[in-house]
């Protein structure tokens, strides 16, 4: 809270790239790696278009058990180091089974996500406030703020359930908006452009918006992220793909090399708002 920490916090990825504070940092790439082919050609596309992250997801947690989920863990992994020995990029990649920590640091993730489904998942939040990687923590389909800021707690704080017993934990957590469930069907996610500058003014943690997930729809994204920067969002992370149209994940909320445009134009809206 801003009450004991007045400062914004900025978190370095792989030491090289800033979040928070005065920058604007750009996360795409692929909803889900589908294979070296198209992993590696979204990679170079979220690249050009001068994404500083590169989504690289090896695991989803699909709301249909029946939906693409990733190729076996192990195979995402070389594809995910793949796409950073490729483009120089550092990684970020969505951890949903415990089990998969050690291997996604073996592996050189850079960024650890958390979704929407595991927001307020304590066994993993605990997990993470062991490591000092970055953590980027997206809130529930229906979490409040305080919610979205106490599961944040959780990984900042080291709260160890066996010993009872609260430690220094990590503190390297981007918070990331996402939008929450509402009655409205047109849009995937009610994305609440109030809540950029509420949590802003609540928490000096950084704080980006997804605008893929958030609308699911392509056509909705490139506005909407310039709604999110103007309202002052640190950075994006949305879903860019080589060939949207056949995409095995939600292609339908993806863009191709638009996304340069996109990135182009928040920059300027970012610096003239500066
Ligand atoms: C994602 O970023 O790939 C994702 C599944 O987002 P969310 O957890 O917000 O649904």
């Amino acid at each position: 809270s801003r009450s004991f920490h007045h400062e914004d916090t900025i978190v370095w990825i792989d030491g090289r790239v800033p979040v928070g504070g005065p920058h604007l940092t750009f996360f795409g790439g692929p909803c889900a790696i589908e294979s070296e082919q198209q992993a590696l050609e979204s990679a170079r596309i979220a690249k050009e278009a001068g994404v500083d992250v590169l989504r690289a997801f090896v695991d989803k947690s699909r709301t249909s058990p029946y939906d693409y989920r990733g190729l076996e863990i192990k195979k995402g992994l070389e594809i995910a180091a793949a796409m950073k020995a490729e483009t120089g990029l550092p990684t970020v990649s969505e951890l949903i089974d415990l089990r998969h920590l050690d291997l996604f640091l073996e592996y050189g993730i850079d960024v650890i996500q958390i979704g929407a489904r595991s927001a307020q998942y304590s066994p993993l939040l605990e997990e993470l406030s062991k490591i000092d990687k970055p953590v980027i923590l997206k809130h529930g389909f229906g979490n409040d703020m305080n919610e979205w800021l106490c599961a944040a707690a959780y990984i900042m704080s080291g709260i160890d359930r066996e010993r009872r017993s609260v430690s220094e934990g990590n503190r390297n957590v981007i918070l990331c908006y996402r939008g929450i469930k509402s009655f409205e069907t047109e849009t995937r996610f009610a994305a609440d452009i109030g809540m950029i500058p509420l949590v802003r003014m609540k928490s000096h943690l950084p704080l980006i918006a997804d605008p893929s997930h958030s609308s699911g729809d392509r056509r909705l994204v490139e506005r909407v992220t310039y709604g999110f920067v103007a309202a002052g969002a640190h950075g994006i992370e949305f879903d860019i793909h080589n060939n949207p149209a056949e995409a095995l994940c939600d292609g339908k909320q993806a863009v191709n090399h638009e996304a340069r445009r996109i990135i182009e134009n928040a920059r300027r809206i970012h610096a003239l708002l500066a």
